[in-house]
């Protein structure tokens, strides 16, 4: 864990009688896709919160780059939940969108035509975010993410409301991300949408880290139980 750029450790998190997070700790690797396993209430999206600065933990420290997110010079972009559709107004185009958050960021019109390019945004970027699908809302939370050209990005389920066509296309972005060094951490219930995606596999359980490995041996792992990944470690 020692080249992290991400570091969890020991975050504890309740919300009133119940524990969200329970000592969950993990790293991040920069040029690798680091996948975010776990069921619905296994505690990934409150982890990702704590990370952005989003929620206070209760216990332990999310420090990227050895600081906590308050401390970073660059803003870094969660992407899903961030962007879902009660961040959006419904009558602005999604292109607005970006120049606004553009904009705040001190960037200009070109950056946000060229990440509407990387995202395969073109031709819904000109309609208004009410409209959009599921699928191109995420390629908006995306392309917002993207803007600033971070080195570290935090993406909760972008899979959810993908086409299979959106999750090949999303697949391929995430590495291609991560091939140029960046860290990316990205989130799912399902193991089959991180199998074929990530490098390292990091599955949650009730609030903490139930398994942290590579693919590869996440697989070994499993086929030694005659199980799927889904069924070794997810059920
Ligand atoms: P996941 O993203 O893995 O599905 P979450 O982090 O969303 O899990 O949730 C972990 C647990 O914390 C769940 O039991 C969930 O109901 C609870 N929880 C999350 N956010 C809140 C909140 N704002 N208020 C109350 N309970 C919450
Ligand atoms: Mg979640």
């Amino acid at each position: 864990m020692t080249d992290a750029c991400v570091v969890v450790n020991g975050l504890r998190k309740r919300f009133g009688p119940t524990i969200a997070l329970d000592g969950m700790s993990f790293g991040v690797r920069p040029g690798l896709v680091t996948g975010f396993a776990g069921p619905n209430g296994a505690g990934k999206s409150t982890t990702m919160r704590v990370i952005l600065g989003l929620d206070a933990a209760d216990e332990g420290t999310a420090l990227i780059g050895g600081r906590p997110y308050r401390d970073l010079r660059r803003p870094l972009c969660q992407v899903g939940s961030l962007l879902d559709a009660s961040a959006l107004q419904p009558g602005r185009t999604a292109r607005d969108h970006l120049m606004w958050l553009a904009r705040s960021q001190g960037l200009g019109a070109r950056r946000v035509d060229a990440v509407i390019e990387q995202v395969g945004l073109r031709t819904a970027a000109r309609r208004r975010a009410g409209g959009l699908s599921l699928g191109m809302r995420q390629r908006l939370g995306i392309a917002a993410a993207l803007l600033g050209d971070p080195p570290v990005l935090i993406m909760d389920e972008p899979f959810n409301g993908m086409d299979p066509e959106g999750i090949i296309w999303i697949r391929a972005l995430l590495r291609s991300l991560a091939a140029e060094g960046r860290a990316v951490l990205v989130s799912s219930h399902l193991m089959s949408e991180l199998q074929d995606t990530a490098d390292h596999v990091v599955v949650a359980g009730r609030g903490r880290v139930i398994a942290d490995a590579s693919v590869a041996r996440l697989l070994e792992t499993a086929s030694g139980r005659r199980a799927t990944l889904e069924e070794a470690y997810l059920e």
